[in-house]
This record gives structure tokens, sequence and C-alpha cells, in this order.
């Protein structure tokens, strides 16, 4: 039997890094030693599965044993998790779901961290060889943690329709903002417009490359322009407006300024998860026969893709990492530093007591 430190999710603001008993690594599994962890938004207090549940899905490590029936990894290997879930993992045979590809979409979906055992912020895990994504040669272990966020963006980009010189407009700067305007840079997006109201998140914002940072609540003289200055700005910078644009805030103000924004026969995609309902008129995508749509985590494609593009160097993704906090510290330097100084970060990742970068 293996113990390991792991922070586990009790209740409401009761998270305790603690002792818990590793599962073992059967024939059919893959141990990993965690490197690094992401938090993401979605790790704070979370209800829903059996109580207390192991924390953290934006997992990299190395792998440190592997179970008999496994050919295609080796010990030594450094990974990144794909947490989420389906039938496979769970035994069954795959849905029809499955079987068209969208394994993110699977009735049997849970996730890693979240609502099934086992998480990233921990000494170790185990995990089922199709979790693990190989990271290949020149990725650190550190730039790979990045890889979850970042396959969520490039699955978002992916779905979308989007291809090489579309003009984009993504609102909202967050980790998730961000992560997709640098791959939109770094998959050949034409101009790039981002509206933000903090002036940290609006400086990375221009650090990662976007054309234009637009505060959509800065005064605009009256009488000048349509009222909504990111409506203007596309319509000055891309002619008839976006190709795509991006709702990662998930606000009636955001909503709305995307469908204003997209050009005739654009897409509006919400990358957003909202707390409650928004108001639509379908008027404003029937009348310029826009699309609405909207996407879920990722596919092990998606990880694929990330990985390959942060090996070619084209992708300054370590930028997005603010901090690096101990597993012990994850509560002072991890969550209540998010709480309160929300927008100064980015990316924290929590590294567990005994982990090297290889
Ligand atoms: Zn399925």
């Amino acid at each position: 039997m293996t113990i390991i430190q792991a922070l586990r999710f009790h209740a409401q603001h009761d998270v305790r890094v603690e002792d818990v008993e590793l599962p073992s690594c059967g024939k059919d599994d893959v141990r990993v030693k965690i490197a690094y962890c992401g938090i993401c938004g979605s790790d704070n207090p979370y209800t829903g599965v059996e109580l207390p549940v192991v924390m953290g899905h934006e997992i990299s490590g190395t792998i440190v044993e592997v179970g008999s029936n496994i050919e295609e990894l080796k010990v030594g290997q450094n990974v990144a998790i794909n947490p989420s879930m389906d039938d496979r993992h769970h035994g069954k045979e795959d849905c029809s779901v499955c079987q068209s590809g969208r394994r993110n979409l699977c009735k049997s979906w849970a996730c890693y961290g979240l609502s099934a055992h086992g998480g990233g912020f921990a000494d170790e895990i185990v995990v089922k060889p199709f979790s693990c994504i190989p990271v290949p040669e020149g990725v650190s272990l550190k730039v790979a943690a990045l890889a979850e966020p970042l396959a969520v963006a490039s699955h978002m980009i992916r779905i979308s329709g989007f291809s090489d010189g579309h003009d984009v407009v993504i609102l909202g700067a967050g980790p998730i903002g961000l992560a997709l305007l640098l791959l939109l840079r770094a998959k050949g997006a034409g101009k790039v417009i981002v509206s933000e109201v903090t002036d940290s998140r609006s400086r990375q914002a221009e650090k990662f490359g976007a054309d234009l940072v637009i505060n959509p609540l800065a005064k605009i003289p009256d009488g000048a322009g349509s009222g909504n200055s990111v409506v203007d700005a596309a319509h000055n910078i891309m002619g008839d407006g976006a190709d795509i644009a991006f709702d990662a805030m998930g606000i009636q103000s955001t909503m709305d300024t995307a469908l204003l924004v997209v050009k005739p026969g654009g897409v509006v995609f919400n990358v957003a998860i909202h707390e409650k309902p928004l108001l639509i008129n379908p008027n404003s995508f029937s009348f310029k026969e826009v699309k609405l749509m909207g996407g879920i985590c990722y596919t092990n494609e998606d990880f694929d893709d990330v990985l390959g593009i942060l090996a070619t160097g084209n992708l300054a993704a370590e930028d997005m990492i603010t901090s690096v906090v101990p597993l012990e510290e994850v509560v002072q330097g991890g969550f209540l530093e998010l709480i309160n100084n929300k927008a100064k970060h980015v990316k924290i990742l929590i590294q567990p007591s005994q982990s090297v970068d290889l």
C-alpha cells in the first residue's frame, strides 16, 4: 500500500492536504509521479461526488509504473494527462457518441480531480493509458501542465471552423481567453481584438499578441461611434466584423457584443460556463445568418495539437505561469491568492514536494 500526500476537498471551505492511500497500479493502469498541476477556476468548491475527492486536473508528470498489459507507454516517459473520462475508463463498450469521436460528450463522462478518484494536487496518480499524452522532446513538464487549459482553447478553435487568416474578437482575457489568443496567433489568425476590463489582464493580452485591447467600459465621447467601443473597433479594423467572436466571459454584455461584432455568416462561440441564462434575441443571429455555438473540454487530438505546437517553440505558453506553489501551500498560495489577487494571475501551478523537472 502506497500513501501519498494529496489535497482533498471535503466540503465548501474545507480542503486539506493529507495522507491518502494510492490505488494499486493494475495490469491495465499507469502510475504517474506528478510534476505540476495547474489550478483552474472550477477547482473552487465543487459538490456532487462522493467526498472527499482529490482535486486538480491540469496535470503533467513522469510514468513510474506501467501495468503488464500496456505496451505503448514506458517507465520514465513524461506525459500530460487528459483528465476526461469516458466509457473506456469505466470498462464499458464505446457509446455512439464516443464512436463518433466526441469522447468529451460521452454519457459516462467524468473527470479526474473533479468527479473521479485521483487528482493532480497529489504526489502520484493512477490512470488509464489512454489518459496519457506523451510530452514531446523539448517541452518541459512545467509547460506540459498548461496542455489542459490550452487543449480547451484548441478544441474550441477546431470546432469553431477557424482557418488561417480569420479575424477574431475575444471577449474576456482570463486564462481561457488568453489561451485562445496564444493559440490563434500560433495558428495564423488575421487580426485579433481582445475586450477586457482589468488593467493587468489587458496588459497580458497585449503581451500575448492582441492587435488591439479595448476596455469596453471606457467612456466614449458623446455622439461618437455606435456607443460600443469593441463593435466600432471591429468594424474599423475588420471591415464587416469578426469571422469568429469567442465569448470567454459569459455575461449578458459580452454575449450582446459578440453578436454585434460578428460579420454576416460568421460564428459566435460560447466558451464560458454560465451561472444563469442570458437573454438572446434570435433576430440577432437570424438577420446576419450567424452560427451560435459552444464547446466543452477536449479530446486527445486537442492535447496532441497543443503539445505539437509547443514543441515547435512558436507558443510562448510559459508566460501564462504566474506562480509555482508547493502542495503544502496550496490553500494560501493557490486558492486564497486567486481569490484575493485574481486579475494578477493567469495560471498558478502546484508542485508536489518531491517532484523534479526532468
Ligand atoms: Zn461514450
